[in-house]
């Protein structure tokens, strides 16, 4: 494409591009018949909170689960209102407790720590390996101690954490292993699926997910145990477990975390459009990738030997040595072009006020708790790194873009990137 002017728009040159993205969207047609369906039979959740039929929840959500396992080749899959209510049944089924350790990624959402907390023991943060941005079996050895029960990893930003190694230390140790595959359905670990790679897996179908249904989630496991366990956490656990029979109470008081028939129903459509999705989002991130990874100075997504990366977002790693402004320079120089770039993802979780102030019911205040975590600023410092000063993603590559888009987003980093020079401070001249 002929460019008019090389002069960056943020000193006064012509943007790359002035109009604005189309808004990712994948529901269409089928998901409203579906939804149409449900409304019209009146019945919106099947769910009782009783040992009886209704326990399981009604056709779709049944529908979907079976829809699901067999999507993933996993013995069950549950689905719940969340993914954030399903790594909490997932911490309470796996019989986490007060004087617990849980080994947990730093840099991810919030939610993936929380359900530790929630049950009384203490994250513990593992700092993230720089190219796959997970926690990794070199960073968990160092976390571990002898009152390590559990190990979080997050599959983030749509690729795999390294699970061999991860399993490998939770089989010797007897760890339970919870992966929060919130970010990468249908990515591929050697040959598996991410979110089968543990004891429990995780997916979200929250509206800025892979694919949604406004708010939902599912959990996966092949251990008959843990699934029935989470069933139970999932509809009222202390109202049937006398019914049921069940005599291992650790944990088992319940929540409503059921999904409805409704949003089971548009779900299922979702189910049948992953492959499709997954495929557009990596065309365009790997077109992106491509053009960026020959700027010196930026490194974009890194993908393991034996990995597929199904882009939640692409992640790019910014070496301000390299070129010479700030990362936050340098967006602001491509948002000037048109091109709206996140910077940093999130704050590591344990800087963040609710670990800062220790302000919890139990975990590490609990005198069940003989250990000695430590949430100071350095104890994971590549995630810090990346917040603070090294990584930026977007995902403007996502399905319902067409090539133009691309190559606006492609191009506008491209141009900021030859003409960094000119945003060093004192080459500054702006337009009179
Ligand atoms: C989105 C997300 C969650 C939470 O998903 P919800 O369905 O919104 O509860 C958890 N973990 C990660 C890594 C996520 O990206």
């Amino acid at each position: 494409m002929v460019r008019t002017s090389t002069r960056l728009a943020l000193l006064g040159g012509t943007p790359v591009r002035t109009r604005p993205f189309a808004v990712y969207n994948t529901i269409g047609a089928e998901e409203r018949r579906a939804a149409d369906e449900v409304l019209s039979s009146g019945v919106l959740s099947g769910f009782l909170g009783t040992w009886s039929d209704g326990f399981l929840g009604g056709p779709r959500v049944r529908d979907l689960e079976e829809a699901w396992a067999d999507r993933f080749g996993v013995r069950h899959a549950i689905s719940v209102n969340s993914a954030t209510s399903g790594l909490y049944a997932s911490v309470a089924a796996a019989g986490i407790g007060p004087g617990d350790e849980v080994i947990v990624s730093p840099y991810t959402m919030s939610a993936s720590a929380v359900g530790v907390l929630l049950y009384g023991a203490t994250p513990v943060f593992a700092d993230i390996d720089p190219r796959t941005y997970c926690i990794s079996p070199e960073t968990i050895q160092q976390a571990l101690s002898p009152r390590t029960r559990a190990i979080i990893a997050v599959d983030l930003f749509g690729h795999p954490a390294d699970f061999d190694g991860i399993i490998e230390i939770a089989r010797s140790k007897g760890l339970v292993v919870i992966e929060d595959a919130a970010q990468a359905p249908a990515a591929m670990y050697k040959r598996r699926w991410a979110g089968c790679l543990g004891d429990l897996g995780v997916f979200s179908l929250n509206f800025h997910k892979t694919i949604h249904c406004g708010e939902g989630g599912m959990v996966v496991t092949n251990d008959d145990r843990l699934a029935e366990r989470v069933r139970l956490i999932r509809n009222h656990a202390e109202a049937v477990v006398k019914d049921a029979g069940v005599t291992d109470l650790k944990n088992l008081i319940g929540f409503n975390y059921r999904l409805s028939e409704l949003h089971a129903a548009i779900a299922r459509e979702q189910l049948r459009k992953l492959d499709r999705l997954v495929a557009g989002r990596v065309e365009g991130a790997e077109f992106l990738r491509e053009r960026w990874a020959a700027i010196p100075g930026l490194a974009p997504a890194w993908v393991q030997p034996g990995c597929t990366h199904t882009y939640y977002v692409l992640a790019v790693q910014y070496d301000a040595s390299v070129l010479g402004v700030p990362r936050r320079r340098f967006a602001e120089a491509v948002a000037a072009e048109g091109v709206p770039l996140t910077e940093g993802y999130v704050e590591p979780l344990y800087l963040q006020p609710i670990y800062q102030q220790r302000a919890f019911h139990c975990g590490p205040n609990c005198e069940q708790y003989k250990g000695q975590v430590s949430y100071s600023r350095g104890i994971c410092p590549v995630a810090e790194e990346m917040y603070a000063e090294r990584l930026f993603y977007t995902t403007l590559f996502q399905p319902g873009l067409t090539k133009d888009d691309l190559q606006d987003v492609a191009t506008a980093v491209e141009k900021v990137a030859s003409e960094v020079a000119k945003l060093r401070r004192g080459d500054e001249v702006m337009r009179p």
